[in-house]
């Protein structure tokens, strides 16, 4: 086995109790030589992730609010840490500087959020006796915010060649003035992908709390199957549609160096987890990889005679969608309608301004609005060469009283995305889970 790259993420750093398991990982295989951490996360139900009170801090001084106690709760977290671990990496000190850099206002909130993961990386590094390698000036972004691949990898190879063993905080870098900049939330997987590139890693392994990718959210369904090998096509497809167990974008630096990542249960490490490669030849077994799913869309309908006659319409729509800087996830389209589906995220404050530009230039004879939407992906290489699975689908839905209020099947035929209500989006997940999983071998 050759060189192997470990992220562990916020429940793996959560505490000491987490961190041992941590250290007793990494010394039972000396390949694994780059350790990539996440800010401690939750340690009981309850409980907050320091990233969540960093973000908190941040808007609170932003806001001129008063930031003390909460500063002080962030502060005690990893000063217990420390002492704790029994190791000596200056955490008062690291405060001293933060708080300097609140009081001053030099403090962003990327910058603030990066703290959870440098200081965990501090600890973390001290506790297994590596080196610690910060990322910011590694991970590197334009003056614009635009993540640079491939200087990257050449600044991430250059600095862990110098190093035999190190911990590197995950989920922030800089940009060419030096200001620290953060990936979006979940982002130290990224960082984990990317080191292994930059390292030329056998494999990539994400130690997390659960025993693999599973079927499905285990928060939906408690007793999913772990997945034992799925290909990063159709680990990419479940990451987008909501399988928050791995960032989407985690996948493409290793899909582009070859290397399979490897989902690992920190709580279980004799459990092998789940492959993830290029190997897209389907298993045996259910026809259906995994089924993910995310709330919080909404669905535009539009309808009008004779439309699909009418040259330029589509591109009517998406200009006017470009003029609010909106994004659409799907465009689902009938001979006398089209559908937009949108995250809600995007629409924020632009809605009513929005419908009412489309009423103004598209002619159209009515828009029909829902809200509170839901998309659920069922995904599997299996489903292009089985006949039938759309009706097993859309009677399974039908059977558990779902009202599917959209459809569309990417070309790849390997997904289909149904539009749900939300309040419909446990129950349809349950439906299709039991249909094609539970219990039997889903033919
Ligand atoms: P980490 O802190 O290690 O990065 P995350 O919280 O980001 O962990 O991801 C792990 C969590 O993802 C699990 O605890 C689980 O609740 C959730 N999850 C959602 N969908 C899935 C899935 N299909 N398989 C496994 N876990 C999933
Ligand atoms: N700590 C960051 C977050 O909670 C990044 C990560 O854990 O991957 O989003
Ligand atoms: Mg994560």
């Amino acid at each position: 086995m050759g060189l192997l790259v470990a992220k562990f993420g916020g429940s793996s750093a959560a505490d000491g109790i987490q961190i041992r398991k941590i250290r007793s990982i990494v010394e039972s295989d000396p390949n694994r030589r780059y350790i990539v951490v996440s800010a401690p996360g939750k340690r009981f139900d309850g409980d907050n992730k320091v990233t969540d009170l960093l973000y908190l801090l941040a808007s609170h001084a932003d806001h001129n609010a008063p930031y003390e106690q909460l500063f002080q709760v962030i502060k005690e977290r990893f000063l217990g840490m420390e002492s704790d671990l029994g190791v000596a990496v200056g955490i008062a000190n690291e405060f001293i500087i933060i708080e300097k850099a609140l009081k001053t206002g030099a403090a962003s909130a990327d910058y603030l959020a990066s703290r959870g993961e440098y200081l965990s990386a501090k600890l973390i590094a001290a506790f297994l006796g590596f080196d610690f390698v910060d990322t910011a000036g590694l991970v590197l972004f334009s003056g614009k915010g635009k993540f640079l691949y491939e200087d990257t990898n050449a600044a991430l190879a250059k600095e862990l060649a110098k190093h035999e063993r190190a911990v590197l905080p995950g989920f922030y870098g800089s940009v060419p003035d030096g200001s620290v900049k953060t990936f979006s939330r979940g982002g130290s997987d990224i960082t984990g992908a990317l080191a292994a590139r930059a390292a030329g890693a056998a494999v990539y392994e994400n130690w997390t709390d659960v025993s693999g990718f599973l079927m499905a959210d285990p928060r939906i369904i408690p007793e999913a199957k772990a997945i034992s090998h799925i290909s990063y096509k159709e680990l990419r497809e479940l990451s987008y549609m909501g399988a928050s167990v791995l960032h989407e974008n985690a996948i493409y630096p290793a899909r582009l160096a070859g290397i399979p990542i490897n989902i690992r249960n920190t709580n279980a490490p004799e459990d092998s987890g789940t492959f993830i490669s290029a190997d897209d030849t389907p298993a045996e077994g259910s026809v259906i990889t995994g089924i993910a799913g995310n709330r919080d869309f909404t669905v535009i309908g539009i309808y009008k005679n004779m439309m699909s006659n009418e040259i330029g319409f589509i591109k009517r729509i998406l200009s006017i969608l470009e003029d609010y800087s909106v994004p659409i996830e799907h465009i689902p389209s009938g001979i006398d309608t089209v559908s937009l589906v949108i995250a809600n995220k995007f629409l924020e404050g632009k809605l009513g301004d929005l419908i009412e530009d489309f009423e103004k230039k598209l002619g159209a004879d009515s828009i029909e609005l829902f809200e509170d939407m839901s998309l659920i992906a069922t995904v599997g290489c299996r489903m292009a060469s089985h006949r039938g699975v759309a009706a097993k689908l859309f009677g399974a839905l039908c059977k558990a009283g779902v009202n599917i209020r959209m459809i569309d099947q990417g070309s790849s035929e390997m997904n289909i995305i149904v539009g749900v209500e939300t309040k419909d989006f446990e129950v349809a997940i349950r439906a299709i889970y039991d249909t094609f999983i539970g219990g039997q071998s889903g033919e």
